[in-house]
């Protein structure tokens, strides 16, 4: 007689317990069982403190919620399936109808773009603030005003703000603040610490991340984590996320859980490739201007110095170039489409460099005074050798002359 489906399903056989090995299992679940009616009716997956449900958590994502809190030094961690979507949770978890959102002129752009399009349509209104003059954050709080994003360093141009000031601002008109920490990844600062040793622990409130980027670091995930330090505001974003229906794929948890262990090598072998290419451009008579926050003339550098210290300061794999105006557009675009090693792509954080080039009068209200004119592109170093890279750079700029 051919098995039945039934023995197949309700099978006896139990592995032994204990399996240890340095990776976590692989837990995957919509369902998951309940032992019996009364222990379904108790359970409780608000606190961790059991499983009810493969959307309200499995051993896996609890695990990578855990190791990400002690990565930003928060004590809560939501899993969402982009870090755009951990800043559109953020956003609809604490903002009704009335309220305004502030956001830096040089933020994410995605992040722009919620506000001027769903945001806006549901009556919450934004202003961009801008990142290097902290009393223009000041002045534009309203009593209107419910949250303050901040990043550091800004997208694409890459100006360090004095982030300390930001959430002193923030903490004294009592507004929640959010850092967009991708940047910073958890390793150039301390999100939950911006102080370390002083008397007056200064934090932000919630620190978003795309996992995407360095933590993943493999180019092939996308994921987002929402990390707090207080009770009561976790329970709001996690409620806000319940209802949502946002999860993530148990094997992208564990390619992120994959990742973290050598995330401090990679984010330095980044961060020193990225400074000695952009100290190289500094000395090409074809750019304007080279923007990386450890450069001494780069916007906000002061600001980088005092809050990315030890050693030699420590900073993500990122800088931008803006090409001197009598370069066209055109140019420009050759020089990238030359870069043999450099793929042209978005987003960053995987082993292979890339390189974009961005439209700025697009994406900002108005030419920033800190910045030259001409043609930016960004480049996302990789984990290639940087004398390959630099060779890659000289042989692209020679079809410039
Ligand atoms: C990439 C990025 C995001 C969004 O991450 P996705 O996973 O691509 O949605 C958010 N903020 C910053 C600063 C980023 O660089």
């Amino acid at each position: 007689m051919p098995v039945s489906s039934t023995d197949l399903i309700h099978h006896n056989y139990v592995p032994p317990a204990g399996f240890a090995a340095p990776q976590p299992g692989v837990f995957k679940a919509s369902t998951v069982y309940f032992p019996n009616v009364a222990a379904m009716r108790q359970f409780e997956w608000k606190d961790k403190s059991a499983y009810t449900y493969g959307l309200h958590g499995t051993p896996t994502s609890y695990t990578l919620e855990e190791r990400l809190c002690t990565l930003e030094g928060g004590k809560q961690c939501l899993l969402v399936p982009s870090g755009l979507a951990a800043i559109a949770t953020v956003a609809l978890a604490l903002l009704r109808s009335g309220d305004e959102v502030l956001i830096p002129d040089n933020a994410y752009g995605p992040n722009k773009a919620l506000a001027e399009g769903e945001l806006s349509h549901w009556g919450i209104t934004h202003r961009f603030y801008n990142p290097l003059h902290p009393q223009d954050l000041a002045a534009k709080i309203t009593p209107q005003t419910r949250l303050v994003w901040l990043e550091a360093a800004g997208s694409v141009t890459l100006e360090f703000p004095d982030l300390l000031e930001q959430v002193r601002i923030c903490k004294a008109a009592g507004v929640i603040c959010a850092l967009d920490n991708t940047w910073g990844a958890g390793l150039a600062f301390a999100p939950f610490d911006l102080q370390p040793g002083s008397k007056t622990p200064l934090a932000v409130d919630i620190s978003v991340h795309a996992l995407t980027k360095y933590p993943n670091g493999g180019g092939d995930v996308l994921m987002g984590s929402i990390v707090t330090q207080d009770d009561a505001l976790h329970m709001r974003l996690k409620l806000c996320h319940m209802r949502l229906g946002l999860g993530v794929a148990a094997n992208d948890v564990e390619s992120v859980l994959r990742g973290l262990p050598s995330l401090k090598l990679r984010y330095t072998a980044h961060d020193e490739a990225a400074r000695a290419l952009a100290q190289w451009c500094l000395t090409r008579p074809e750019f304007a201007q080279v923007l990386h926050p450890a450069l001494a003339n780069s916007p906000g550098h002061r600001h980088w110095q005092v809050l990315c210290q030890g050693g030699p300061g420590t900073a993500a794999g990122l800088f931008s170039v803006i090409f001197k105006p009598d370069y066209t557009q055109a140019q420009v675009d050759a020089f990238c489409d030359g870069l043999k090693l450099f793929e042209i792509g978005y987003s960053w954080g995987g082993p292979v460099s890339l390189v974009m080039p961005y439209q700025l009068v697009s994406m900002r209200t108005h030419w920033p005074e800190h910045l030259a004119r001409g043609t930016l592109v960004r480049f996302s170093i990789g984990l290639e050798s940087v004398e390959d890279l630099r060779a890659d750079l000289a042989a692209a700029l020679r079809l410039l002359a």
